[in-house]
């Protein structure tokens, strides 16, 4: 599965990518990853990638031009043994339909490829819509650009793809991975601390008992 991102700020994608479980899955080719700077679409001899909102307001929006060519030069350069199949467009936005472990199980079990746009400023160029396959929210709330979102996003998706997590079972039984019960609590060494004790039944080695007391103490 390819990832190709349209950022203003890759070296933010460098430390999440480069780490633990994002590192691992692109070390063993289950995920590609492809960091495409928006400013190297930028106008002019100033690289220019924004402008101000026709008919007046704060700030600033993304050019539809650098946007919409970063996302030509993306598709050109999608997996070459994908030729016939375009990847999937996604722009990631503030908008009402929020991103879940649901949709993240439908991406990773999927076999398309993405490209990732990351707005900035005020955000983009309305046209930019006609463009794009889906948009994505993780939440009703607006930070200040799509790259934190992007690795929310991104992390989610790969986490799920068979082989990136150690024991298969690890994703299968976690929150939210059956609708939207949360997981069960869990506790490692040591047995007691500052007085509170790990409950007796997950020491007594009874499976079934276990099994039993982690179903009843999953938050419905
Ligand atoms: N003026 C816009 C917010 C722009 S924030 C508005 O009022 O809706 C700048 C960019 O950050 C957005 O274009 C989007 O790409 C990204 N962004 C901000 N909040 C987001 C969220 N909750 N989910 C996904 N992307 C978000």
């Amino acid at each position: 599965m390819k990832f190709q991102v349209v950022t203003l700020f890759p070296e933010m994608f460098e430390g999440v990518l480069g780490s633990s479980m994002m590192w691992k899955a692109q070390k063993e080719g289950l995920a590609q990853f492809e960091l495409i700077n928006l400013r190297d679409f930028g106008l002019g001899p100033r690289r220019q990638v924004d402008d101000t909102p026709y008919g007046g307001g704060d700030g600033m929006l993304l050019m539809i031009e650098p946007l919409v060519a970063a996302l030509e030069f993306a598709i050109s350069t999608a997996r070459s043994d994908l030729v016939a199949k375009k990847p999937k467009v996604i722009l990631m936005s503030p908008s009402k339909t929020v991103w879940n472990q649901q949709m993240a199980a439908e991406y990773a079990a999927s076999d398309d490829d993405y490209i990732i746009i990351c707005g900035r400023y005020e955000g983009f160029d309305a046209r930019l819509e006609k463009f794009i396959d889906t948009k994505i929210s993780v939440g009703q709330y607006v930070l200040t650009g799509g790259e934190l979102p992007a690795m929310t996003v991104i992390d989610s998706i790969v986490r799920l793809i068979p082989g990136v997590l150690g024991g298969e079972n690890s994703a299968a039984i976690e929150s939210y991975s059956d609708g939207d019960n949360l997981e069960f609590p869990q506790y490692t060494r040591p047995e007691e601390f500052r007085s509170m004790k790990v409950p007796e039944v997950l020491l007594s080695g009874n499976h079934a008992e276990i099994a039993k007391w982690r179903q009843d103490n999953s938050q419905k």
